[in-house]
């Protein structure tokens, strides 16, 4: 069980494989927890199908035992972050080819609004006011990361609607909902223009090179100074070991230059039940927390949205 701490924020992350809530957001998660917010990671998946991307530990016996060998990953993360994880249960997609089906019984297999059906009943016992996924592309095209987006949607409008799954809990209507902004071609873009103005060497120019420079398909509206938490975010990313090719390029810039010229992690704030008076100010002004309009409502217990009627 999920026991509540009493009138505190609450935050729910949810995520495709272990190792994804290290790759995008960790930082942002890692300050919340430090604020006291509760914040919950859902994994979706055991992430049984990934590829052991560390030559060092790409060994027969490692592959073997990946299952059990990424929920240890995936439990030293999570304390390193300093926040609360559970594994949705389904099974990992891994990446199939072009031409490829899905293997059978995985987790982009199944059909959607049966698969929110653990997330709506986590999400009505851990009653969040803010829920962070992916957009609708997965950010990134795993077949794992798009259905995580797909059920993050689905779970959010069915755990508020007493007619559906009821079974599954007290109704709970989540405030807001944010899709990750990160690993974008600007993030990319700014790191690789500030290294190579410093005379640092950048292993970022070959993946801009193939990288349409379109404009982002989603607005940026919240900025979540975390620079502090970089290291932090480092930390858990490296716990998840099998998953860490040596080099990668959003490993490898120098700290101190990411802290200078891109210090938030950057979110898109895809619905809110939050009126406009307790939300943000003007149209168009950039949010500096994922909690604007709900701080004052949750400690003197006004509810700040999240009532369901
Ligand atoms: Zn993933």
């Amino acid at each position: 069980m999920l026991t509540q701490r009493a009138d505190g924020l609450r935050l729910l992350t949810v995520h495709a494989h272990p190792d994804d809530e290290s790759s995008k957001g960790a930082a942002t998660l890692a300050r919340y927890a430090e604020e006291g917010v509760d914040v919950l990671v859902a994994t979706c998946t055991g992430g049984e199908r990934g590829s052991v991307l560390n030559p060092a530990l790409d060994r027969p016996e490692v592959l073997a035992d990946i299952a059990r060998i990424r929920r240890e990953e995936m439990a030293a993360a999570r304390e390193i972050l300093g926040v609360r994880q559970r594994f949705l249960g389904f099974v990992d997609s891994g990446m199939p080819g072009p031409d490829e089906p899905l293997p059978e019984g995985c987790f982009a297999a199944q059909p959607v609004e049966a698969a929110a059906a653990p997330l709506v009943a986590l999400i009505r016992e851990f009653r969040p006011h803010v829920v962070i996924t992916y957009d609708e592309t997965g950010g990134y095209p795993h077949p794992d990361h798009v259905m995580t987006h797909r059920i993050t949607v689905e779970a959010f409008e069915a755990a508020a609607d007493p007619q559906r799954h009821p079974e599954a809990g007290e109704p709970w209507q989540a405030a807001k909902l944010y899709y990750h902004l990160a690993l974008s071609r600007a993030w990319f873009q700014t790191l690789h223009d500030a290294m190579t103005d410093r005379g640092v060497p950048s292993d970022m120019g070959e993946l801009l090179a193939g990288w349409p420079d379109t404009p982002p398909a989603l607005a940026t509206t919240t900025r979540i100074a975390c620079a502090e938490k970089f290291a932090v975010r480092d930390a858990a990313m490296l716990a998840h070991a099998t998953q860490v090719a040596p080099g990668v390029a959003f490993m490898a810039h120098p700290r101190d230059i990411e802290r200078e010229v891109w210090p938030t992690e950057d979110y898109h704030l895809a619905r809110s039940l939050v009126s406009a008076a307790g939300g943000a100010g003007g149209a168009g002004e950039v949010e500096d927390d994922l909690f604007v309009g709900l701080r004052a409502g949750v400690g003197a217990g006004v509810g700040a949205g999240v009532g369901v009627g």
